[in-house]
């Protein structure tokens, strides 16, 4: 479990920090229970998400047990350096449908000293690195893997796979359209799904 640094607020030292994982993974429950806590310690926190992330409410980050913070929607990463200076922490979720803009972002705003925590999926639904989480991950100074358990075998499971027959990248309304799996049945439902496609190719 991720324990906080001491704060000094006559010295602030900024850092970033990245809660990923796939879908189910409680990584939103994590972002929120890190940002509830800075509250309890009385520093200005802020919290934002794309514009895009419209599933459950407008104006709030909500993870699947409704456990709900107030959230600002902003179109491009650059929107949250302007926003987000002035707080001493900023929670920024489904951070993988953000601009490459976002890891010079959290960059500028952790050396400002401005604790920044970045919750978002690390694989797309094929499995590929998602958007700027792979930099964050890179740059970040801590990083929590989170995983969820495979709804077909029970072992810990990193990929979101999609069940929905939409082929855009992003789709929305998880439950229905996605399923956590472990690494070995994602494996086994891709190489089926290819097997069908060229059938109907064919
Ligand atoms: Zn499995």
């Amino acid at each position: 479990m991720f324990l906080e640094n001491n704060i000094d607020k006559n010295n602030k030292i900024g850092w970033v920090e990245v809660v990923c994982g796939s879908m189910f993974s409680g990584k939103t429950e994590e972002l929120i229970r890190r940002l509830k806590r800075a509250k309890i310690a009385k520093l200005k926190v802020e919290i934002f998400k794309p514009a895009i992330d419209i599933r459950y409410d407008e104006d709030d980050v909500v993870s699947h047990d409704q456990n709900a913070l107030e959230a600002i929607p902003v179109p491009a990463s650059s929107n949250i350096e302007i926003l987000g200076s002035g707080f001493d922490v900023i929670g920024i979720d489904e951070a993988q449908f953000f601009d490459m803009g976002l890891v010079g972002v959290c960059e500028r705003l952790a050396a400002q000293g401005t604790r920044v925590i970045v919750a978002g999926l690390d694989m797309d639904y094929k499995g590929n690195p998602f958007g700027p989480i792979p930099n964050l991950l890179a740059t970040a100074e801590y990083v929590t893997k989170v995983h969820a358990i495979c709804v077909r075998c029970g072992n810990l499971a990193n990929h979101s796979h999609r069940i929905s027959s939409q082929s855009e990248l992003v789709v929305l309304g998880e439950s229905e359209s996605y399923e956590p799996l472990c690494r070995r049945c994602f494996a086994s439902s891709r190489t089926l799904e290819e097997k069908s496609s060229l059938h109907k190719q064919s």
